[in-house]
């Protein structure tokens, strides 16, 4: 099981890294979790096109998550030689994001659809709304959910990928709770965003500081691991960017509450998980 930060940045722009969007590749599928800013960008630096992709998981509708979707869609729509559903799985309200995107997207497939012979349908989304407890298949792959706590962003969740004996959690954004932290009991991974909350802290900002109380800081991420008994955590979304010389300054954060490995680093870092 390979995991991949595609775009390790978070709604503040950053020249170097892209908005929040993680992959896994399990047994046979490729899963791509959230859709932030230039995900298509990333995807190809790591040789994925879209019409490759086997699902797409968005773990709540804040913008910064799945403000490419659209790009997705479009891309995979228009690479694809044959027609190439794919399914979209997000807590609810998915499906009254999506039916924007193509309400937004109709002029854009109205004019392909007249330009090119080959091409004879609209772009073939399924959106399934998911809830806390629910499990289904991408491929060979087993993949539970779980409820967060990101309120007042709700409903919001997290998703247990799990595959050949390996499971990988991907949080999204939120604090910690106990419907979290019992998806990432015993995960080989659990991947999480978060921000520094002695530098957000700092900022004489109100709609910065805001920010404080719906994420996790690096240590709160740290302790949920330590205390559901993960293997390796994986560390996103960086808030404020992590600047060159700093890495090992968020990983001592988060290894004063974690004894297993930390991963965290630019776009693109990747880890595997046992085999591929
Ligand atoms: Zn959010
Ligand atoms: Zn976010």
């Amino acid at each position: 099981m390979e995991i991949t930060l595609l775009g390790t940045g978070s709604p503040i722009p950053d020249p170097n890294r892209a908005g929040p969007s993680t992959m896994v590749r399990a047994g046979d599928a490729i899963v791509l979790a959230d859709c932030g800013r230039a995900v298509v960008m990333r995807l190809m630096a790591d040789g994925v096109i879209p019409p490759m992709l086997s699902a797409v998981l968005i773990t709540h509708l804040h913008s910064d998550h799945l403000t490419d979707l659209n790009d997705v869609i479009t891309t995979r729509w228009v690479m694809s030689p044959v027609p190439n559903p794919i399914t979209v799985y997000g807590p609810h309200g998915t499906a009254e994001v999506v039916a924007g995107m193509m309400a937004m997207l109709a002029p854009d497939i109205r004019y392909r659809l007249a330009h090119h012979e080959d091409l004879n349908e609209p772009p073939a989304i399924t959106v399934v709304e998911v809830q806390q407890g629910d499990e289904f298949m991408i491929g060979d792959v087993v993949v539970k959910v779980a409820a967060t706590d990101h309120r007042p962003v709700e409903p919001t969740v997290a998703f247990r990928l799990e595959h050949d004996g390996l499971s990988t959690v991907l949080g999204g954004d939120g604090v910690p709770c106990d419907t979290l932290e019992a998806l990432c009991a015993g995960a080989d991974a659990y991947v999480q965003t978060v921000l520094r909350e002695d530098i957000v802290r700092t900022v004489p900002l109100q709609r910065f500081t805001d920010i404080l109380d719906y994420h996790s800081s690096v240590e709160q991420a740290a302790q949920v691991a330590t205390r559901a008994g993960v293997k390796t955590l994986v560390l996103t979304h960086y808030v404020p960017a992590i600047q060159p010389g700093q890495e090992d300054e968020w990983r001592a954060l988060a290894a004063a509450h974690f004894a297993g490995e930390i991963v965290l680093g630019p776009d693109l870092t990747s880890v595997t998980i046992g085999k591929i």
